[in-house]
């Protein structure tokens, strides 16, 4: 099995003024003993987070729909799955996507706080583990369109992966995928914009003939960038396609960022 990190895997580029902010960031880690990201005040216990923060997130308790993680009142498949099936063959996402996740994944994304990747893959590493699930031929990450990686000079997914990468010795291949265009916010489109605006957004570079491949996405919301995605991914050949996001929206939440 090819090293997670040999060459080929894609390093999110980092923009110079998002370089200076992480290597005062940086410094100020070597300089003070490891507390708390979320508390700031207990010294750090778990990937990050102290004892108290971490038991605290709101990690979903309800059974969850086995194709798209939906909670529901009892174990199944939830009401929209069993109409149709999205083209991803199981999600994992521990989460619910209110506070604090929200403000740990927003400052992973918009203020290059990269620490919090490690507690935010942790969590998705410690639900694959516990959940069982088979292991996959190799990761991937919901891509950006260039444009996009310039102007917030960072891949948050890719970022994730790269911690996911490394604790399960599992092969990320972040090349993979490519964005050609920008697409607005699913949540925010009528049914018949949702399909228009998705549709050839994304390219799979490589042929996956029977590989298993898991997409790694940061939120769960509408689900249909994964399933657009997962769709390629089968189209180039995978014979199977998990979805590990770290958090889910309530059915009803729309995102504003
Ligand atoms: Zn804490
Ligand atoms: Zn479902």
């Amino acid at each position: 099995m090819a090293h997670p990190f040999s060459s080929g895997i894609q390093i999110p580029p980092l923009n110079w003024e998002n370089f200076i902010r992480m290597a005062g960031r940086t410094a100020l880690q070597w300089m003070t003993p490891p507390y708390c990201l979320l508390c700031h005040d207990q010294p750090e216990s778990r990937n990050g987070l102290c004892h108290d923060c971490w038991h605290g997130l709101p990690f979903i308790r309800d059974p969850q729909c086995q194709y798209c993680a939906r909670a529901l009142s009892r174990p199944g498949i939830c009401g929209q799955c069993q109409q149709r099936r999205p083209a991803y063959d199981s999600t994992i996402a521990p989460l619910a996507y209110e506070d604090p996740v929200n403000e740990m994944l927003c400052a992973l994304k918009y203020r290059q706080h990269l620490s919090f990747a490690r507690p935010i893959a942790s969590v998705m590493v410690d639900a694959a583990i516990t959940q069982r699930q088979k292991r996959p031929d190799k990761l991937c990450a919901v891509p950006m369109t260039s444009r996009a990686l310039r102007k917030r000079g960072l891949n948050q997914s890719v970022f994730i992966a790269r911690f996911i990468s490394r604790a399960l010795g599992i092969p990320l291949c972040a090349s993979l995928l490519k964005k050609t265009r920008h697409t607005d916010q699913q949540s925010g489109l009528s049914a018949k914009h949702r399909q228009s605006n998705l549709a050839g957004a994304f390219l799979c570079r490589r042929r996956l003939d029977g590989q298993h491949v898991v997409l790694i996405d940061d939120i769960l919301t509408t689900g249909a960038t994964a399933n657009e995605i997962s769709k390629i991914l089968k189209t180039a050949g995978a014979a199977r396609v998990d979805l590990w996001a770290c958090a889910r929206t309530h059915p009803q939440h729309k995102l504003l960022n």
